[in-house]
């Protein structure tokens, strides 16, 4: 019998086999079982004896390494086992066999006999046991066959003599274990091999920590099923969304969900939650950084969540963290008193120190004094005056240093104490600060007459009303009105006159103050003027709904010893502009604010602020950004054109905050007011998101040139782009997980009220997570910026592709809308960037969704995908998903994977578009399938014509060096459209 040995073969192994010792293995797998790191026999069991031999070699530091080997190649019916120990698979369900081998060319050895193979059969048995049954009783019932293993390469006895190693590598999976361990066993029916090594693991997604959650070391799923495992926030972090991630089949994490911010007191790191530093705060876990305490207020130490204010400061309950301690005002100042009869108007001046509030308001205090000595004998006897007097507008909670005191008593002292308050003013221990002034009454007058303003129609017209005793010198023939405008006294009068006891006034101007007289004639000629009543007409852009607090306008005054009876008639005025709620943009049936009562109802949740509300644009962006200093900011590199000027990537260093690095848009020389607002207002609507699927705004420079705004830098950048570079690389589930975060983003924005508009593949960008954020707010960006948007017959530019068919007919633009885009988006995602309808004109477009059309499932797409789709481009809008079904249908889909599997189809294209139909040379169709990179493989392998192509495989295909498996199944699949067209069915 000649028995072929290898040993000498193994000599060349040493360089190879130390570079396989020293392979660091990746951190997602964990070695079960690695041969060439077992420290001493292998002690795997071999039967028959003659067949499979432990052999020691060295490698190249000397260290014995022990391979196995068997080339009983010159005698049939072999049939040689060789068996391992029991592998412990330490809770895995699946794992992974890698075999190094290497094996001898049948046709290389002389005068071998024809039962020699270039093969070897590999087995598994699962067990609990660590001792096996020996193996000469092995049957092969008991153990399952995992493949028959053959060599890409195979040495011949030139290579041997060449001293050239030809290694190979084989890896295998072995799914569905749940026994203690297994026995692996290699069978040889006759061939010549060495077996190098023999390494099995399984892998595991290693810990990780995002979003502030840690998520552990997880073993992954025994079928390609994925994993979902809930993070837990790390140490000082507290959940907002409960934090997930998916552990893949091969190791990976995927479709982040949920976040952990840090609890207050503490800021983001690292990764980490760090104490704010002792001067330092963070109120509420939403806020991003901890900041310095507002002034009048400290922290003495770490982690501090409010500042404390200083001795003689306080904050009243509602005040925000954020705000100054203030302190109580100092006492009003320089009150003056005119006395008429029974009434008195007191006027003083506002306190020198407001105490740093805005909210100063006055009270008056009233004693009443009866000219007798007081208990004390020395001053006169004061008590309080009770309910007696009138206060107008009213005693308490003044907001204007003026009061008018009716109804007092004739021939009486009375003392007056005002007092000044703020918010914080009952939270101070001190005693308050009054000014007094002292009054006496006179005799009331018998004729006295009183006005009042009895409706405001417009802004330019009034309607008075008067009454009095008549007047003792006879009967009242008719009533003279003089109005004149305040302080114009000198150069217009204008007389009126009636018979009746009203008179509407028109032709006024808006937002002026006039001064109205009244005098009635009698028989006996002309009366003295005995009211006068002073009143501002409306502002033109004010509407007539009413908040008495707010915005008084009546100021009344009375002349001539008259007794006012002012009755406040609804005259009151919000601006619309001041209320700060108004979204200029937004569709009035869907408003969520209502006004009830004259009074705004804010809803329940925060809503968006349109710029526009605000009547300088510059208030919005200091309302909802943070300026910050230039010398903060290092520009670093170009990374975009936006529409505005160039956008470049930066690192942002905020003092006592960490560096982070950030996307800087500048805008260019030369602007105009109305550019530089534009600009703008992307920051200011962007301020107002705080969402991880909405782009973060960090700050703007607006102090100095160039205006900037800095944001979150987004590694990957905008989302088609990104999906173009890496056409086919993505599993579904990180498709489906883009696609997730995109509409979770979109849901917080339609709870916010703001409807997007351009949502589209191109405005979403993608940060070195594959997390998605929405971006893109600017005002004018519909109009200008996206070159996708086009002219409608209405005039407005909009981008056709994306926009919903109510919007593009009659500008409909809702949160339905943007759910009709994002439809769009996800075809733009499964398609990786792909142009909807392809290079159909926009016109066409709009025909064929009118005619029902709609896109076809995209290659490999799974049909809940898009079913999902054809829902958000349902004709009639309110039959379109909400955002938050989307999102939760996303997630229902995550979870369980396999409802992903069964796909919408397998042709790419449908009609109207089928763009191989266009294609007359192999170049042209490959442009038309955007595959135009790959021209040179295919001419370079020989295809010229389109008929040859008909024919081409994957493994062709492979070959040709087309190795992404979504370009090839991209080119395969267009390859089947081909062959229908020319009624040819190639199996490929
Ligand atoms: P925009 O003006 O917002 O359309 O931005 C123009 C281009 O600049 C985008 O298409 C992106 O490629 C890039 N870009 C804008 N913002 C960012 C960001 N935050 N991070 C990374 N790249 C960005």
């Amino acid at each position: 019998m000649a028995l072929f040995r290898i040993y000498s073969f193994l000599a060349p192994f040493h360089i190879l086999v130390l570079c396989q010792a020293l392979r660091n293995y990746p951190d997602n797998e964990v070695t079960l079982l690695d041969s060439m790191s077992a420290p001493g026999d292998l002690g795997w069991e071999a039967y028959p004896p003659e067949g499979w031999e432990e052999i020691s070699v060295m490698d190249e530091r000397n260290i014995p390494m022990r391979t196995y080997q068997v080339c009983n190649v010159m005698e049939a019916n072999q049939n040689n086992w060789l068996r391992t120990g029991l592998i412990q698979r330490e809770g895995a369900q699946r794992v992974y066999v890698e075999i190094k081998f290497t094996l001898r060319d049948c046709n290389s050895l002389p005068g071998v006999p024809g039962t020699c193979k270039e093969t070897f059969n590999v087995y598994y048995h699962e067990s609990n046991n660590a001792v096996a049954a020996p193996l000469r009783h092995i049957r092969e019932s008991q153990y399952v066959k995992i493949d028959t293993i053959a060599a890409d390469e195979s040495f011949t006895q030139t290579d041997v003599g060449d001293r050239v190693m030809k290694l190979n590598t084989e890896v295998r999976d072995i799914s569905g274990l749940s026994k203690r361990g297994l026995y692996l066993a290699f069978q040889d029916l006759g061939a010549c091999i060495a077996l190098v090594s023999l390494r099995v693991f399984y892998k595991r997604c290693p810990l990780a920590v995002l979003n502030l959650a840690r998520f552990p070391d997880t073993v992954t799923g025994g079928d390609s099923a994925l994993v979902e495992v809930r993070g837990t926030c790390v140490e000082d972090a507290e959940e907002l969304e409960a934090p997930r991630m998916f552990c893949s089949a091969d190791g990976g994490w995927l479709v982040p969900i949920g976040r952990c911010v840090c609890r207050p007191g503490f800021e983001e790191v690292d990764g980490h939650c760090q104490p704010c530093r002792s001067g330092f705060y963070k109120a509420s876990a939403m806020d991003a950084y901890c900041v310095k305490c507002p002034p009048h207020s400290y922290s003495h130490q770490d982690k501090a969540s409010e500042c404390v204010c200083e001795r003689g400061f306080y904050r009243a309950e509602l005040d925000p963290r954020s705000m100054a301690c203030t302190r109580p005002p100092s006492a009003p100042g320089n009150p003056i008193s005119m006395v008429n009869e029974t009434a008195v108007t007191l006027e003083w001046s506002p306190p020198r120190e407001s105490g740093g509030r805005g909210d100063v308001s006055y009270s008056v205090h009233c004693r009443k004094c009866s000219g007798e000595p007081g208990a004390a004998g020395d001053s006169e006897k004061c008590v309080p005056c009770g309910s007696g007097p009138h206060f107008n507008p009213r005693q308490f909670g003044l907001t204007h240093p003026r009061v008018l005191v009716t109804e007092l008593q004739p021939h009486t002292n009375y003392t007056f104490s005002i007092e000044a308050l703020n918010g914080v003013s009952d939270l101070s221990p001190s005693p308050r600060q009054l000014v007094s002034v002292n009054v006496t009454t006179s005799q009331t007058d018998k004729s006295q007459m009183s006005v009042i303003l009895k409706e405001r129609k417009g802004t330019d017209s009034v309607t008075l009303a008067w009454q009095g005793p008549e007047p003792s010198d006879g009967t009242v023939v008719e009533y003279e009105v003089t109005y004149y405008e305040k302080n114009q006294q000198d150069q217009n009068y204008t007389v009126l006159k009636t018979k009746s006891n009203s008179m509407t006034v028109d032709g006024l101007k808006p937002g002026t103050t006039y001064i109205f007289r009244i005098r009635a004639r009698t028989d006996g000629g002309y009366g003295n003027y005995r009211g006068e009543i002073e009143l501002e007409t409306s502002h033109e852009d004010m509407l007539a709904v009413g908040d008495p607090n707010q915005q008084t306008i009546l100021a009344i005054s009375v002349a001539g010893g008259a007794v006012l009876l002012v009755l406040l008639v609804a005259c009151f005025v919000v601006s619309g502009r001041r209320c700060g709620y108004i979204k200029a943009k937004q569709d009035p049936e869907e408003e969520k604010m209502q006004f009830q009562h004259g009074r705004v109802k804010l809803p329940e949740t925060r809503t968006y602020i349109h710029p526009h509300t605000y009547e300088d644009p510059n208030q919005a962006v200091r309302d909802f950004a943070k300026e910050i200093e230039v010398s903060n900011i290092r520009i670093e590199r170009v990374i975009g054109a936006g529409e505005f000027g160039e956008v470049c990537s930066g690192r942002l260093r905020l003092p006592s905050k960490r560096e982070i690095q950030v996307a800087i848009k500048s805008l260019k020389a030369g602007y105009s007011e109305q550019q530089r607002r534009d600009f703008l207002s992307e920051a200011s609507i962007m301020g107002q998101f705080d969402h991880p699927n909405i782009i973060r705004l960090e700050g703007v420079v607006t102090r100095c040139k160039p205006v900037m705004i800095v944001t979150e830098y987004m590694e990957n950048g905008s989302l088609d782009s990104f999906l173009k570079k890496h056409d086919g690389q993505f599993t579904v589930i990180q498709l489906v997980g883009m696609m997730r975060g995109i509409a979770a983003g979109m849901q917080y924005l339609s709870e916010m009220n703001y409807v997007h508009r351009d949502l589209a593949a191109r405005n979403i960008l993608v940060n070195g997570n594959l997390v998605c954020k929405v971006s893109d707010f600017g005002l004018s960006r519909v109009l200008e910026d996206d070159p996708e948007a086009a002219y409608t017959t209405r005039g407005g530019k909009i981008p056709i592709r994306w926009t919903a068919p109510e919007a593009i007919t009659y500008r409909k633009f809702t949160s339905a809308s943007d759910v009709w885009s994002y439809g769009i988006v996800m075809w733009e995602v499964i398609s990786y960037g792909e142009r909807p309808y392809w290079e159909m004109s926009n016109q066409d477009v709009i025909k064929a969704i009118d005619e029902g059309y709609r896109l076809p499932a995209p290659m490999d797409c799974p049909v809940v995908l898009h079913q999902l789709m054809l829902d958000c481009w349902e004709k009639n809008r309110s039959d379109r998903p909400k955002f938050g079904q989307i999102v939760n249908t996303l997630d229902r889909l995550i979870r369980n994977p396999s409802s992903l599997k069964q796909l919408a189809n397998t042709a790419v294209w449908e009609d109207p578009v089928t763009p191989e139909a266009g294609a007359s040379t192999v170049e042209d169709w490959l442009d038309l399938i955007k595959m135009g990179q790959y021209k040179e493989h295919f001419s370079s392998a020989g295809y010229v014509t389109l008929d040859s192509v008909l024919y081409v495989s994957a493994s062709e295909l492979d070959k040709m060096g087309v190795a992404l498996a979504g370009h090839q199944k991209k080119i395969l699949s267009s390859i089947q459209c081909l062959q229908t067209q020319h009624g040819t069915q190639v199996q490929v």
